[in-house]
């Protein structure tokens, strides 16, 4: 059968329908729907989007049969609107208009009124009564087929409009101001002159057959799909170009004949919010340009329940109408005509993260929708709008606006702080401490920075990536976070800070926003989150919290469909706390080494540290001992029988000792030894690499009595917390490991602690122990080491690292430019990178199963709370993601979301949407 080119829709049946956006695109396919649901809709015809292609394809040509389709088209038109195109008495003028699959509003041409000539505009004068409306229509008509089709455009971006030029000389003659003043002569006197003026400086003669008139707005349409602006477009929004455009053409409807017409725009519910009530605009006498042009005021929908009860109540009517047909929030386009309605165009709305979920829960009520779409239709991410501090939006525009803007760097940790810039974590904690609100501002973090990060209200670095430690850390805190901002010049000396030619000096106010990573200057005022008054601080009740209802039902129908568990990384009680007020099912990974800059245990660690003997280094650890046992405990406690993971040290050893001279001298004060013999160590510690140097297993294997002393640490608060009647499930995980033979040593050790405290405590508890895989020897020889693990983490921080030959704290500079660049898609160390550091983590799971087929396997490395990271970890069969606590309920709803795309053999049973399945 010969392709069919042209889909015609009126008079209450259309040959297209939604479903064919693909091919009639999003405007052609809802023209098409709307009329078969027997709404008002002018009639009229789609040009697919082949046709576009075609177009392309073959030097701007079209399909053979096109011409006899658009004419069989528009014969059925004509037959429904009782009138001609071209005829002088009773003409037909019609609009073509773009509509590609996806919107990109305003980037392609649209011609209205066409069909209009020195003949026709007589019959529009004669069946309207109204001859300044008919030359309106007519210098309109001229005005946009002479700039879109024959190209009379302003030369320069300098040059004002040519047909303006006209316009502005005409209303000079005339002594008037507003266009509104010029009357129907002088309308019909422009139309001569903008014709003369297209034929003089552009050489061609207007057409004044409509026919001739329509093939060229055809083109001109199809052209702009290759548009400067049409391509930039479809770049920024990942639109390919493959896809072309379609050409509506439709009859005119008219919003500006008189008192009794008019025009608007509307949702079906409110954008921004998500409330359940019709929003929009609209005018009288008005067509739709005057609407987005802004020279006159639109009305608030609501107002036209004044203006025209039964015009309103008819748009009430089809408000319901569509929302129950398309089940989603609808924006419309609508048109009034000598007290007629006529719908124009129909999509789903744009909306906020908060109207999104907002509008998905409600619906879910309304039973429009079941839980499993309302998933589907809440991007994971957009929850952080409802668990973070946000600006108020209106202060924020308005500081940007005012060129407040300093700066944009990574967004590493979501919401929204405002406070004064502190340039060290000592001067952090002293300000807070005295009630300020702080900015903690580094050229890059470190351990040592810990609690000057707890106590601000965000953190703003100049280096380091997505998993930096800035970034880590503030995401495991709920900080606010913006790193690797490059363009900040930090000085330390001077407690300064400049940025495009700007400088910021200690105490000045800065805000964050964490979300998107821009750096502003000043103070924003902050919203606090109702979820976390709920969940966190408690100082809600959530009765009387809306938002956190509606954020409680997301999670309880994503706990319903996931199937990976969702755990936490976190090495405080309270952290672990919070992590469970959102759902964390275990630790997935406690960073022992974080404990250490913890009250008391800086001292003893640094004693360790700088211990000559076997002797005096088992001292210094004897006093760790007690101070991380309760540690553990504080976290068992918390955790309440939930598996914990427990990673022995990793970090290189110089990260706890002083850098700076005036400490290294206090250190050594302290300890009784020589400055000299602090800074000696502080220099043979010293790496090069320290992310790939001594670390990890590594400082185990080389002093096992550290091994030894985490594990006692952990098995003895085990033994403790089980003798007070909660469970325990301690997990012991080896870093770093690249050979069985590590894990073996470290294990071994491990097995031998744990049978000696149970002898000693009297009690027995369950353990396992396993390992990280995040080195790529690791991922390729996974099935030895299977035999040793009980389980397996991928750390794909330091895996993405390894597999790329990209270190994590300082790509930033390049990084950037190589996402630009779309080297890689996104930061390989936010989003995880499927092809590279995935296909390691898949050989991983496979080869570890094949010989421990009962192999628990996890992630926490920062992608274990980034939604298309989770995505993966499921697709590849993983138990569990692990991640901060504040991304917990974006894993949760990301791994349901997952499960619905690619249901598992482990997939729960799943309720089919809707009230039915309720039912049974
Ligand atoms: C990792 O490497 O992914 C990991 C979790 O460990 P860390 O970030 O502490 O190196
Ligand atoms: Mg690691």
């Amino acid at each position: 059968m010969a392709t069919k080119y042209v889909y015609f829709f009126g008079n209450g049946k259309a040959e297209g329908k939604t479903e064919m956006k693909n091919l009639l695109g999003g405007k052609g396919a809802n023209l098409a729907e709307m009329t078969n649901i027997g709404l008002p809709v002018p009639p009229g015809f789609s040009i697919t989007t082949e046709v576009c292609t075609y177009y392309y394809a073959n030097k701007r040509k079209y399909p053979k049969s096109l011409e006899k389709e658009v004419l069989t088209a528009l014969a059925k038109v004509e037959r429904v609107m009782g009138a001609k195109f071209g005829d002088p008495k009773n003409p037909l003028l019609v609009s073509i208009r773009s509509g590609a699959r996806a919107s990109m509003p305003g980037m392609m041409d649209t011609i209205l009124n066409l069909g209009l000539n020195d003949q026709t505009v007589v019959g529009v004068i004669n069946k309207t009564n109204n001859e300044r409306f008919a030359y309106d229509s007519y210098r309109r008509f001229v005005q946009m087929y002479g700039d879109v089709v024959l190209g009379l455009k302003p030369v320069s971006k300098d040059d004002i409009d040519p047909f303006e030029v006209i316009i502005d000389e005409k209303k000079r003659e005339r002594n008037v101001k507003l266009d509104t003043e010029l009357n129907a002569a002088d309308l019909k006197d422009l139309v001569g002159r903008f014709k003369r003026a297209i034929k003089e400086k552009t050489g061609h003669e207007f057409p004044e057959d409509p026919r001739t008139q329509m093939w060229g707005a055809i083109g001109a349409v199809f052209g702009s799909w290759m548009n400067e602006r049409a391509i930039a477009y479809r770049k920024l929004y990942d639109i390919p170009e493959s896809w072309g455009t379609a050409v509506n053409v439709q009859t005119m409807v008219f919003g500006n004949m008189g008192d009794d017409s008019g025009t608007g725009v509307a949702f079906t519910r409110d954008a921004a919010t998500g409330r359940n009530v019709f929003y929009g605009e609209y005018l009288m006498n008005a067509q739709g340009e005057d609407v987005v042009a802004g020279i006159r005021t639109p009305l608030p929908i609501s107002k036209l329940a004044q203006d025209d009860p039964a015009i309103y109540k008819q748009l009430e009517k089809i408000r319901s109408t569509l929302e129950k047909h398309y089940r989603d929030m609808m924006d419309i386009e609508f048109t009034i005509q000598k007290g007629k309605l006529f719908m124009l165009q129909c999509r789903v709305g744009k909306r906020t993260a908060f109207a999104s979920i907002k509008i998905a829960v409600d619906m879910v009520g309304e039973k429009l929708i079941g839980d499993a779409e309302a998933l589907k239709r809440i991007e994971p991410d957009q929850l952080n709008q409802l668990l973070r501090p946000i600006f108020d939006l209106s202060e924020k525009a308005n500081a940007v606006k005012s060129g407040r803007l300093l700066a944009k760097g990574l967004n590493a940790g979501p919401g929204a702080a405002t406070g004064r810039v502190v340039f060290n974590a000592a001067d952090a904690e002293a300000w807070a401490k005295r009630g300020e609100k702080v900015i903690l501002t580094r050229i890059e973090t470190s351990p040592e920075d810990i609690k000057g990060m707890d106590a601000a209200e965000g953190i703003l670095t100049a280096r380091g990536g997505m998993t930096s430690h800035a970034a880590l850390v503030a995401r495991q805190m709920g900080k606010v976070c913006v790193a690797g901002c490059g363009e900040l010049d930090i000085s330390y000396s001077s407690h300064t800070m400049s940025v495009k030619g700007q400088t910021l000096k200690e105490g000045d106010w800065i805000s964050l926003d964490g979300t998107t990573g821009e750096v502003i200057a000043g103070k924003i005022n902050t919203k606090p989150s109702e979820v976390l008054q709920v969940l966190i601080d408690k100082t809600l009740d959530p009765k009387s919290a809306p938002v956190y209802q509606e954020f409680a039902r997301i999670m309880q129908w994503a706990d319903k469909f996931r199937s990976l568990k969702i755990r936490t990384n976190a090495d405080q009680p309270d952290q672990a706390s919070n992590a469970v007020a959102f759902g964390a099912e275990g630790i997935g990974l406690c960073r022992t080494e974080h404990m250490f800059f913890g009250e008391g245990k800086i001292g003893p660690m640094r004693e360790m540290i700088l211990a000559d003997t076997l002797d005096q280094r088992k001292k210094a650890l004897s006093k760790l001992l007690p101070l991380q046992r309760k540690d553990f405990a504080g976290i068992f406690e918390a955790m309440n029988g939930r598996p914990v993971t427990i990673r022995t040290i990793d970090p290189p050893l110089h990260e706890f000792l002083p850098h700076e001279e005036k400490e290294q001298r206090q250190l050594a004060s302290q300890m009784g030894i020589s400055f000299e013999k602090v800074k000696q160590r502080v220099e043979s510690l010293h790496e090069f690499n320290p992310m790939l140097g001594f670390r990890g297993c590594r400082l185990g294997i080389v002093y096992p009595e550290i091994t030894e002393m985490q594990a006692r640490a952990i098995f003895e608060a085990a033994a403790e917390t089980k003798k007070k009647g909660i469970n325990v499930e301690p997990e012991v995980m080896i870093p770093l490991v690249g050979n069985v033979k590590e894990l073996e040593h470290q294990e071994k050790l491990v097995r031998e602690v744990a049978t000696q405290v149970m002898k000693e405590q009297g009690v027995t508890f369950k353990y396992l122990v396993g390992t990280m895989i995040e080195v790529p020897r690791g991922a390729v020889t996974a099935d030895e080491i299977a035999k040793v693990a009980e389980f397996f983490s991928f750390g794909t921080n330091d895996l993405t690292q390894t597999a790329l030959g990209v270190s994590r704290d300082d790509a930033a500079t390049f990084l950037k430019p190589y996402v630009e660049k779309e080297i890689y898609a996104k930061d390989p160390f936010e989003v995880l990178d499927r092809g590279g550091v995935g296909s390691l983590m898949k050989i991983a799971v496979e080869k570890g199963r094949a010989t421990n087929p009962g192999l628990k396997v996890g992630i926490c490395g920062e992608h274990g709370g980034e939604p298309s990271s989770v995505e993966f970890c499921h697709m590849i069969g993983l138990n569990y993601v692990s991640c901060s606590p504040f991304r917990v309920p974006i894993a949760r709803l990301a791994a349901a979301r997952a499960a619905l795309a690619y249901p598992r053999k482990d997939s729960k049973p799943k309720a089919a949407p809707g009230k039915k399945r309720r039912k049974k």
